[in-house]
Order: structure tokens, then C-alpha cells, then sequence
């Protein structure tokens, strides 16, 4: 199996946690770790440094510290690609049409306040599960 890195975001996890997380059984993804942090803004910069810079890098820490995330491990064949679809598009309005399906599409309130966070790729994937998780061992 793939494993790749998943976040239900401060909002959604206050909002929407319960219907969120039947979602995810049901689409078929083992969970293998799971855990609630509440990020300091040095450890949500370090998270999204990749957007440092950009006009909305700072209201992206804001929303992202302002309660606890939600921190798991899924795990699944085709792991990255499976959570992305089901996180569909950034951008829930054209999630709502291109998949109506999709978490984004039914719990994201905005482009910013999205709702969950999935890696893009495995090299992605494994340096957050690192960052949030530590040295661990999977499968
Ligand atoms: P994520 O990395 O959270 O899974 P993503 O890969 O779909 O989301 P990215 O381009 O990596 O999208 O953007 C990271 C996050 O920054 C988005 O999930 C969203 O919260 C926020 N974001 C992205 N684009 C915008 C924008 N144009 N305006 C405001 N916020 C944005
Ligand atoms: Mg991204």
C-alpha cells in the first residue's frame, strides 16, 4: 500500500469532523496514525513554506493556527492520488462542478478556508508525515 499525508483543517474539523471522517472509511482508506495539533505559527509556516511569499501565504498561517488540525496518515493503494480526488479541486466552486462528490466541494467555505489538505506527491507526503509524526515505521 501508499501511504501518503491528510489534514481536516481548524474549521472543518470544528464544523464537519464526524461526516468528514465517515467519508474517508468508506472511500476505503486505512487510517494509520491520527492525531489533533494545534499548530504554532513557526511550525505552520514550516507546513506551507512552499507558498512563502505568495499574496495569501499570510492569512494561510492565520486560518491554519487558529484551532487544532486534525493529522492522519492515510493509507490505500494509489494512496496520494485517491486523497487528492477525494479532497477534490482548491477551489470548492469549481469543485462543485468538476466534482460534486468531493470534500471540498461539500465542507470548503472558500479557496482559503478549504476545508482538508492532502500531499501532491510522495516526496511531499513523506516529509509531513516526518515533520508531524517523526521517525516512524510503515509498511
Ligand atoms: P493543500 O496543500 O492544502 O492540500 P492544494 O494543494 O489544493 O491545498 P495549494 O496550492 O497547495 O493547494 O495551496 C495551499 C492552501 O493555500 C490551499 O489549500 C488554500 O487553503 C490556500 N490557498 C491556495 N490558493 C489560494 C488563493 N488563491 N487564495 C487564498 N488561499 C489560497
Ligand atoms: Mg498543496
Amino acid at each position: 500500500v501508499e501511504h501518503t499525508f491528510a489534514t481536516i483543517k481548524p474549521d472543518a474539523l470544528e464544523e464537519h469532523r464526524d461526516e468528514i471522517m465517515e467519508r474517508i472509511q468508506a472511500a476505503g482508506f486505512t487510517i494509520s496514525q491520527i492525531k489533533e495539533t494545534r499548530l504554532s505559527q513557526e511550525m505552520a509556516e514550516e507546513f506551507y513554506k512552499e507558498h512563502k511569499g505568495k499574496p495569501f501565504f499570510d492569512q494561510l498561517i492565520n486560518y491554519m493556527c487558529r484551532g487544532p488540525c486534525l493529522m492522519m496518515i492515510l493509507s490505500k493503494e494509489n494512496a496520494v492520488q485517491e486523497w487528492r480526488a477525494l479532497m477534490g479541486p482548491t477551489d470548492p466552486t469549481e469543485a462543485q462542478t468538476s466534482s460534486p462528490d468531493s470534500l471540498r466541494s461539500l465542507f470548503a467555505n472558500s479557496v482559503l478556508q478549504n476545508a482538508v489538505h492532502g500531499s501532491s506527491n510522495l516526496n511531499q507526503a513523506q516529509e509531513k508525515i516526518k515533520f508531524i509524526f517523526g521517525d516512524i515505521e510503515l509498511e
